[in-house]
């Protein structure tokens, strides 16, 4: 009982505070207009994976995932999730086939500790705004150090294995993969593997952010 009414509990404390704009602290929204366009979709080079973001972790983007994930407001889930729902909506218009979208999931203790999974509610608004199915295809199978705590030789170790999933539970599909921010896109590739290893005929990522 105590699990499910965590989030509803986050979900109702934002409902109640008023959104102003990470970035300009303007009423209204939690990313306001002006701030939302001075945003600069990219690709992230990343060989073997494509990776789409809706800009680089800095300013009003960085603010905005701050709280977004450190100080319980869940609320900015549909505003951050529609930025990278754009980008999927995007390439989807031009031609890409995507079936599912799958979030990297996090370890269950660390959304026990936050009272809520961001990744997977980023994931669930995006698979709302652009008409796809949501698969909860990944599990994590190691409670990994955070990757914010290591250099980047460490983070590849520290994220090997760390995603599993049922043999063929994705099989077939064309995977747009969902993490909040990009750092050197370890996780993402061990993600990407442990969907391939599910089945998964392709897989591109999208993210919100990306630290270089
Ligand atoms: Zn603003």
């Amino acid at each position: 009982m105590r699990d499910l009414a965590r989030p509803v509990a986050a979900g109702v404390a934002a409902a109640l505070v008023p959104p102003r704009c990470a970035g300009c602290d303007a009423p209204g929204a939690w990313l306001c207009l002006e701030c939302r366009a001075a945003l600069e979709p990219a690709d992230v080079p990343l060989a073997g994976l494509p990776v789409r973001v809706a800009g680089l972790y800095e300013g009003p983007l960085r603010a905005a995932i701050h709280r977004y994930k450190y100080r319980a407001e869940p609320g900015l889930a549909a505003e951050l999730g529609d930025l990278v729902a754009d980008l999927l909506a995007r390439d989807l218009a031009r031609g890409s086939r995507v079936d599912v979208v799958v979030p990297v999931p996090l370890h269950p203790r660390r959304v026990r500790e936050r009272g809520y999974d961001q990744t997977a509610l980023l994931a669930e608004r995006i698979a709302l705004r652009t008409g796809m199915p949501l698969r909860r295809a990944l599990r994590r199978v190691r409670h990994v150090r955070p990757q914010v705590e290591l250099d980047r030789s460490e983070r590849l170790r520290n994220v090997a294995g760390a995603f599993a999933g049922a043999v063929g539970s994705l099989r077939g599909a064309r995977v747009a993969l969902v993490d909040d921010v990009v750092t050197t896109g370890a996780t993402l590739r061990e993600a990407a593997r442990a969907a391939h290893g599910c089945g998964a005929r392709r897989v591109r990522a999208y993210a919100v952010a990306h630290d270089e």
